[in-house]
C-alpha cells in the first residue's frame, strides 16, 4: 500500500522510472499527460478539448484534469496506492488531491524528485522528439513547457518538502541506476513492495 508522486521537470525521465517503480511496488503508474494523448489518438471527446492545449505546452484546465484523475483513482487497480506522474501541477491540483485521499482515508506516502539540469532536459525532450515525433516536443513548445513548468510547478515542490514527504534523486545516469536510486530513496521510508 503505497500512494506515490513522482515529479520533476518535463525529460527528467519521470514517465521511464514511473514505470519501473509502478512494476516494482505494484501500484498503477498513472500518467495525466499519456491519458491525455491517448484521447487525442482516438479522438474523444476530452481529446478534441485538450488537443490545442498540449500542442501549446500550456496546462489542461483544472476541472478537466481533476476529474480524470478522480476517475482514474477509483478504479479497483488503485485500491492499493498509487504511481502519480504530471499530477499535481498547480495548487489547485494539489488541494483536490487532498481532498481524494482524504475521502479514501489516506494521505500521500512519499514524493520522489527527479533532478536533471535543463540543458540535459532539452537534450533529452529534443531526442524523444526525433523518436517519437510528439507534437509537442518541438524546440519552441519544450522550452514554453519549461517555462511553465517552472512558474506553476516547481514552487509546488516546497508544500511537499514541509510535509516531509519528499524523496531526492538524481535522474542522470543510466535508467537501471536510477530506478536503484530511487528504491533505496523509498525503502529507507519504509516503502517496499
Ligand atoms: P512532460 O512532463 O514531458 O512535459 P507530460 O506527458 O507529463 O509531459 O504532459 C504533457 C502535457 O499534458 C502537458 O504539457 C499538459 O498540456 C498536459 N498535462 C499533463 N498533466 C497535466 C496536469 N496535471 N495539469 C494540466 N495539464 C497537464
Amino acid at each position: 500500500m503505497a500512494n506515490l508522486l513522482i515529479v520533476g521537470p518535463p525529460g527528467a525521465g519521470k514517465g521511464t522510472q514511473a514505470a519501473r517503480l509502478a512494476a516494482a511496488l505494484r501500484v498503477p503508474a498513472v500518467s495525466t499527460g499519456d491519458i491525455f494523448r491517448q484521447n487525442i489518438k482516438e479522438q474523444t471527446e476530452l481529446g478534441k478539448r485538450v488537443t490545442a492545449i498540449l500542442d501549446a505546452g500550456e496546462y489542461v484546465p483544472d476541472e478537466l484534469t481533476n476529474e480524470l484523475v478522480d476517475d482514474r483513482l477509483a478504479q479497483p487497480d488503485a485500491e492499493r496506492g498509487y504511481l502519480l506522474d504530471g499530477y499535481p501541477r498547480t495548487a489547485g491540483q494539489v488541494e483536490y488531491l487532498d481532498g481524494v485521499n482524504l475521502r479514501r482515508g489516506e494521505q500521500l506516502d512519499a514524493v520522489v524528485r527527479l533532478i536533471a539540469d535543463t540543458d540535459e532536459v532539452v537534450r533529452r525532450l529534443s531526442a524523444r522528439a526525433l523518436e517519437q515525433g510528439r507534437s509537442d516536443d518541438t524546440e519552441e513548445v519544450i522550452r514554453h513547457r519549461l517555462d511553465v513548468y517552472e512558474r506553476e510547478t516547481a514552487p509546488l515542490i516546497a508544500i511537499f518538502e514541509e510535509r516531509g514527504l519528499v524523496v531526492e534523486v538524481d535522474g542522470i545516469g543510466a535508467v537501471d541506476e536510477v530506478t536503484e536510486r530511487i528504491l533505496a530513496g523509498l525503502a529507507a521510508r519504509g516503502i517496499e513492495a
